[in-house]
C-alpha cells in the first residue's frame, strides 16, 4: 500500500493520541501508525491510572510545567470527550518519625512545583478521612486535587474523536524505517506500506530510542523498561478507601499506593523493577508478595486474598531521565518525544498543546479549522440506567435486553456499538477495554466466548481468527466436534 499525509504520529498511546486530537483542530492531514491491533499504547494502559497534580514532580522541569498545565485543562477535556474521572484527593501517611522527617521536603517540593493547596493533616485528620490507615499514623499530607481517571477510555475516546475530525489510524502497522533525503523525511516504512510524508513525531514511548535511531536522532539515550507490578480487588472487598493513599517515597521510587479505581475496584501496586527485555510482561509471586506487604504498612485490612487479577505495566524509562520534547538536530520534519515515564497521563494534554506550539513556533504553517468537533458521547452504560430508561433502551434496540457480562452488566448493545464506533474494537481486550466484558470478578470466564461470538458475527470472519490482542493471540485452537454437528451445549 502506498499513502501520502502531512504528519505522521507513530503510536497511539496516550501521548500519540492527545496530540492527534490536537493536531485535528487544524488544517493538516495526520495519520497514526501503531503496531499494536488497538489504540490504547502499552504504558497508557497498564499505570495507576492517577491524574496528578504534579505536587512531587521533579521542581524546575519540563515534566512539572506540564502536569501543571493538563490539571487546569483535564476536567473540560474529560466533559467534552465523555470519559470517567473523578477528583478523589490523596492522603500521604507518614508511620514512622523517618518519614515525618521527610514529609517538609515533598511539601517543599509542591511550593516549588506551584501546587499550593498541600496541606499538612494530623493523625486524627487522616483517620476520620480515612478510617483504614494504619492506626498509628502520625501525620501526613493532603494532597486534595490528584483524581483518577480511566486511562484506557481517554486514549480511545481522544483516538475517536480525532478520527471523527479527519485523523487516519493505521493499526497492526510496524513502523520499520523512515526515509530521509538530503537531510529531509521524505516518508515513513512500514509493515503496512510506505507513507510519503513531510514530519514525523515519534510517541513510541519505550521503543521510541529504536524510532530515533532510525534517523540517527538518538543522541545517546536509550529506553529501558521499568515494570510496574500491580494486584486489583474484586469490588466487594470489605477494606476499601476513598482517597488515593500514597507511600512516603524513597530516594530509589515512589513506593507502591493504593487506590478506589474510577470503577470501583481497589488497586495496589506498583512495583519499579528495572529490566532489559522489553517484552517482558509477566507478574510474579515475589515481586506482588512485596506489593501486599508495603500496601499493609499503610493500609492494615487490606484483603488481597480478594484478587480478582494482577497486570503490569513498562514504564519507558530513559537515560538519562527527563522529558524531551522538540524537533530532530540533523533530521528535517523529524521531531522526537522522549522521557514520558510516570505521569504520561497526567500531561499527555499538555504535551499536544507544547507539541503543536512547538511546530508554529517552526514555522509549520498551521491553518485553525473552525469546523473541529470537541464533543465525543461514550457508550451508554446499561448497568449506570434507571430502570425507566433501561425500558427505553430496551425498546429501542433489543440488544440491551440480552446482558453478556454478568459481573458488570454489560449488554450486547453496547459490545456491538463498541465494535462500530469510529476505531472500533477488534480483539476481545480491545471490547473489554470499552465496555468492561471481563473486566469482573469471573475476568470473562462466562461472557468470553459470548464476546467472541459477537465479534465474529459484527466482524463477518469465522470465529477462530478472533483475536485476544496481539497479532496471533487466538482464542480458539480448533474444532472438537465435526463440521456442521451441533452440540446442546
Ligand atoms: C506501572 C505504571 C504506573 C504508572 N502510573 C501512572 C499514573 O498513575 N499517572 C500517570 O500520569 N502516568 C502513569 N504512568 C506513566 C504513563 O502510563 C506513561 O507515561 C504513558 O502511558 C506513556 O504514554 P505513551 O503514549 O508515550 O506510550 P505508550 O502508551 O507506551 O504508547 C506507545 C505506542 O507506540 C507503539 N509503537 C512502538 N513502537 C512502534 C513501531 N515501531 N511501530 C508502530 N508503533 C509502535 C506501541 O505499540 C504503543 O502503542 C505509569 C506507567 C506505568 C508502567
Amino acid at each position: 500500500m502506498y499513502y501520502s499525509t502531512d504528519i505522521v504520529i507513530i503510536g497511539a498511546g496516550a501521548v500519540g493520541t492527545a496530540i492527534a486530537r490536537e493536531l485535528s483542530k487544524y488544517h493538516v492531514r495526520v495519520m497514526v501508525v501503531d503496531k499494536r491491533d488497538d489504540v490504547g499504547g502499552d504504558a497508557s494502559k497498564s499505570n495507576s491510572s492517577i491524574i496528578c497534580s504534579g505536587f512531587d514532580c521533579p521542581p524546575d522541569t519540563l515534566e512539572s510545567q506540564l502536569c501543571l498545565s493538563e490539571r487546569a485543562m483535564i476536567e473540560q477535556v474529560v466533559k467534552e470527550l465523555d470519559v470517567p474521572f473523578r477528583v478523589c484527593g490523596a492522603i500521604m501517611p507518614a508511620v514512622t518519625q523517618q518519614q515525618m522527617d521527610i514529609l517538609p521536603h515533598i511539601y517543599e517540593d509542591a511550593y516549588a512545583n506551584h501546587v499550593y493547596d498541600v496541606e499538612y493533616v494530623s493523625p486524627e485528620q487522616i483517620l476520620k478521612m480515612e478510617p483504614e490507615i494504619n492506626p498509628d499514623v502520625l501525620g501526613g499530607l493532603y494532597i486534595p486535587r490528584d483524581a483518577v481517571i480511566d486511562p484506557f477510555l481517554l486514549v480511545v475516546a481522544q483516538a475517536e474523536n480525532a478520527a471523527e475530525n479527519g485523523v487516519q489510524f493505521l493499526l497492526n502497522t510496524r513502523v520499520v524505517g523512515i526515509s530521509v533525503e538530503h537531510g529531509q523525511v521524505q516518508a515513513v516504512e512500514t509493515t503496512g506500506g510506505t507513507i510519503r510524508t513531510k514530519y514525523v513525531i515519534n510517541a513510541a514511548g519505550l521503543f521510541c530510542d529504536e524510532i530515533a535511531k532510525m534517523v540517527d536522532e538518538c543522541d545517546g539515550f536509550v529506553v529501558k523498561p521499568r515494570k510496574g507490578q500491580f494486584f486489583i480487588l474484586d469490588k466487594n472487598t470489605p477494606c476499601k478507601t476513598s482517597h488515593i493513599v500514597y507511600p512516603i517515597p524513597t530516594p530509589e521510587t515512589r513506593g507502591k499506593l493504593l487506590l478506589q479505581t474510577i470503577h470501583g475496584n481497589m488497586l495496589l501496586g506498583p512495583t519499579a523493577e528495572d529490566l532489559e527485555d522489553k517484552e517482558d510482561h509477566s507478574v510474579t509471586a515475589e515481586e506482588l508478595e512485596g506489593v501486599e506487604r508495603d500496601c499493609k504498612k499503610l493500609v492494615p485490612n487490606i484483603r488481597v486474598q480478594d484478587t480478582i487479577t494482577q497486570y503490569c505495566g513498562l514504564r519507558p524509562n530513559r537515560i538519562p531521565a527527563g522529558f524531551h520534547i522538540g524537533f530532530g538536530k540533523k533530521t528535517q520534519g523529524y521531531f522526537g518525544i522522549s522521557g514520558i515515564r510516570s505521569t504520561g497521563i497526567s500531561t499527555s494534554l499538555a504535551i499536544a498543546k507544547y507539541v503543536v506550539k512547538q511546530f508554529q513556533d517552526a514555522g509549520v504553517k498551521l491553518e485553525r479549522s473552525f469546523t473541529f468537533q470537541p464533543r465525543r458521547t461514550g457508550i451508554e452504560k446499561f448497568s449506570e440506567a434507571s430502570d425507566p430508561r433501561r425500558a427505553e433502551l430496551i425498546a429501542k434496540n433489543p440488544l440491551y435486553g440480552r446482558v453478556i457480562c454478568r459481573c458488570e452488566t454489560v449488554t450486547e448493545a453496547e459490545i456491538v456499538e463498541a465494535i462500530h464506533r469510529p476505531v472500533g474494537a477488534r480483539t476481545v481486550d480491545a471490547v473489554k477495554r470499552r465496555v468492561r466484558a471481563g473486566t469482573g470478578r469471573c475476568q470473562g470466564g462466562f461472557c468470553g466466548p459470548k464476546v467472541i461470538e459477537i465479534l465474529a458475527r459484527e466482524l463477518r470472519i469465522p470465529a477462530s481468527e478472533i483475536e485476544k490482542n496481539l497479532a496471533g493471540s487466538y482464542m480458539l485452537t480448533g474444532q472438537i466436534r465435526g463440521e456442521g454437528e451441533q452440540g446442546n451445549a
